[in-house]
C-alpha cells in the first residue's frame, strides 16, 4: 500500500490550495492507495475525512503536522494535543502516552522548522521523513544519514500543499489499512519503506 503520508488541506491550512475532494482524486490519478492529511496545529478535519473516506471508499488518515519549538512534527494516533507549542520531548512523550507515531518532519529543510541535530537529542520519535518533497535533495540526505544511524523508520512524504506537488514521494506499507490505529501499528513495524513517483509507477527505495 502506499501512502503520501504528509498534506495539506485548504481548510485548516490557509497556505494549502488543495481542496479534500481534489486531492483524492488525483491520488488516485498517481497510483495511491491513501492519504494523510497533517494540517498544521490542527485536526479539525478528522470528522469530515472520516466521512468523506467512507462516501468514496478511499483511506484518508488524519494526523497534525505539530509545531514544537524544536520544529515540526508529524503525528498519528492521537485525538488531540497540546494548545501551546511544547518541545518536542515533551510533545513526543504525550503522543506516546496515547500510544500515537511521531516523525520528524523535513529535518534539514532551510525554513528553520525542523528538528535538525535536536534528531539526536530527542527519545521516542517513531520516523523521519527522508523524501520530504518541499527539501532539497541534499537536505533529505542528510535526514536519510540520521535516520538510517538512529535506526528510525524512513517515510517519504510530499508535504504537498497543491496538486502538482502531491504524491511526489510516498511511503510504501507491507499491508493495507483502513484505521489510523492500524496504520500506527504498521508504521511501527518498521518495515515501512520511502518511494519515489515516476512515470512508470512508485518506486520503493533504499537509498537516493
Ligand atoms: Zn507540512
Amino acid at each position: 500500500m502506499l501512502v503520501d503520508m504528509h498534506l495539506h488541506e485548504s481548510t485548516y491550512s490557509s497556505d494549502s490550495k488543495m481542496t479534500l475532494a481534489e486531492i483524492v482524486s488525483d491520488a488516485k490519478a498517481k497510483g495511491l492507495d491513501g492519504v494523510c492529511i497533517t494540517d498544521h496545529d490542527s485536526m479539525g478535519l478528522k470528522e469530515v475525512a472520516e466521512a468523506y473516506s467512507k462516501e468514496v471508499d478511499f483511506p484518508i488518515f488524519v494526523g497534525v503536522e505539530y509545531y514544537s519549538l524544536w520544529g515540526d512534527i508529524t503525528a498519528f494516533g492521537i485525538d488531540s494535543f497540546p494548545s501551546e507549542r511544547i518541545d518536542a520531548q515533551e510533545f513526543i512523550d504525550f503522543v506516546a502516552s496515547q500510544g500515537g507515531f511521531c516523525i520528524s518532519c523535513h529535518p534539514f529543510r532551510n525554513n528553520n522548522r525542523g528538528l535538525e541535530h535536536h534528531l539526536k537529542d530527542v527519545h521516542g520519535l517513531g520516523g523521519v521523513e527522508v523524501l520530504n518533497g518541499s527539501t532539497s535533495l541534499e537536505a533529505n540526505r542528510e535526514a536519510l544519514r540520521y535516520c538510517n544511524e538512529l535506526g528510525l523508520v524512513p517515510i517519504g512524504a510530499s508535504d504537498a500543499h497543491w496538486t502538482s506537488q502531491l504524491g511526489k514521494y510516498a511511503t510504501y506499507l507491507p499491508e493495507d489499512v483502513r484505521t489510523i490505529p492500524d496504520l500506527v501499528r504498521v508504521l511501527k513495524s518498521g518495515k515501512c519503506r520511502p518511494a519515489i513517483w515516476t512515470e512508470e509507477g512508485y518506486q520503493v527505495v533504499e537509498t537516493f
